[in-house]
């Protein structure tokens, strides 16, 4: 089976009636969600899995909204001990696009009819780097608007901790979502993986201000982390919903030969798939309205793992849109899917991806989690 082979394989439709009915349960609780999260038998996974695309279907609908990743620099200040592009490793090839490689990117974006685009880094607060951003962004509202987008790509930011003043200047040049992983709530796991400045509570002030300054926020976690527990992953999906978040990316933990963490004793692939699966499955019945991604890193563990985290209640998937050229120096762990395929071939493997999964693409549309809409009060279900 290759990456582009879609699912047709229906697989057990037995369920368990323990799990049956989850999604009329009014709150689940700590317990059910650890019961949840450590389903194994075929037919607890499927009935767990049915349940949380009810739900899915239920408050989201059918869409899956497209959001291009462009990963605009592999430079770093960090040294997280899991992260392929950490400071400390030296073979690196460092690269940095520019404003127009970025924008262009965008444009790509626009013509596949994504509504939407990720600009992701390494953790970089220089004033070069937030310049060079802020002018892209700026440039891809205005450079980006079609018959179909009047209001240009919608514009989601992932690059890291950054001061106010630094969000503010983003927001103000049009990028209306931030995603900001705070990787384990787990705070003693937090210190553990992550040397130096940033902390649990720094990250959690930023996803606090982040709020403040008015962007749609969204938060995720590595999963199957050395030493993490399903009581761990428990309550990082309480967190979610203790800090109202709008938008959800998580995917298994892979540990990365060439650092600290490549050799710690993780759960094996399959079980660290089934656990990724059940988080999506848990955090859709918990949340019920926010969006959740079903990520690369999923993919690069199973072929069709994407397809199945839209199948266990995700609704968000990133194609890759980074040019070519620079996607190999940009691997924060081993196995990365499509680095062969240009972008074109990307989108048109996508479409089929997301039908097979019976899903329809939201093409040119924002795909806003109707959990951001119903807080701000947007009534165009459109964007
Ligand atoms: N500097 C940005 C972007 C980081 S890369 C930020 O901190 O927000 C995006 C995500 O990749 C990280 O948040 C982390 O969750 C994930 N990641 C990094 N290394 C990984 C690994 N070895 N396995 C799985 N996910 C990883």
């Amino acid at each position: 089976m290759n990456s582009c082979t879609p699912i047709t394989k229906k697989g057990s439709r037995a369920v368990s009636a323990e799990f049956a009915g989850l999604a009329a349960q009014p709150a689940l609780s700590r317990a059910d969600l650890i019961r949840i999260l450590g389903a194994r038998e075929k037919s607890q996974i499927e009935a767990v899995r049915a349940e949380a695309e009810r739900v899915l279907l239920r408050n989201c609908g059918n869409g899956v909204y497209l959001r291009g990743l462009v990963e605009a620099s592999n430079a770093c200040a960090c040294d997280c001990l899991y992260c392929g592009i950490r400071k400390s490793i030296r073979e690196v090839n460092r690269y940095t696009l520019t404003a127009d490689e970025i924008v262009a990117c965008a444009k790509a974006c626009s013509e596949f009819g994504y509504g939407s685009m990720v600009i992701q880094s390494g953790e970089r607060s220089d004033r070069k780097f937030i310049d060079l951003i802020v002018e892209a962004v700026h440039r891809i509202k205005r450079e980006t608007r079609t018959s179909q987008q009047p209001e240009g790509l919608g514009v989601t930011l992932c690059i890291g901790q950054q001061t106010r003043e630094t969000y503010e200047r983003l927001h103000d040049a049009g990028a209306h979502r931030y995603l900001l992983r705070i990787e384990t709530t787990n705070p003693e796991l937090f210190a553990k993986i992550h040397p130096g400045e940033q902390t649990f509570e720094s990250r959690v002030e930023c996803l606090r201000l982040l709020r403040e300054v008015g962007y749609q926020v969204g938060t995720g976690v590595m999963i199957g982390l050395p030493g993490q527990t399903l009581g761990d992953l428990a309550d990082d999906i309480l967190f979610f919903e203790r800090l109202d978040i709008d938008m959800i990316g998580m995917g298994p933990f892979i540990p990365h030969p060439g650092t600290p963490l490549g050799t710690a004793e993780c759960p094996d692939i399959a079980e660290r798939i089934r656990l990724a699966l059940m988080m999506i499955a848990a955090t859709r019945l918990k949340l019920r309205d926010v969006n959740i991604a079903s990520t690369t890193a999923l993919q690069a563990l199973d072929p069709v793992g994407r397809e199945k985290g839209l199948k266990f209640g995700a609704n968000v998937i990133m194609p890759q849109v980074t040019p070519q050229d620079v996607r190999r120096d940009y691997q924060l762990y081993p196995g990365k899917p499509c680095l062969e395929e240009n972008a074109r071939e990307c989108q048109s493997c996508l479409g089929m991806r997301i039908e097979a999964a019976g899903r329809k693409v939201g093409y040119h549309a924002w795909g806003d989690s109707v959990h951001a809409r119903r807080r701000k009060a947007v009534p165009d279900d459109s964007r």
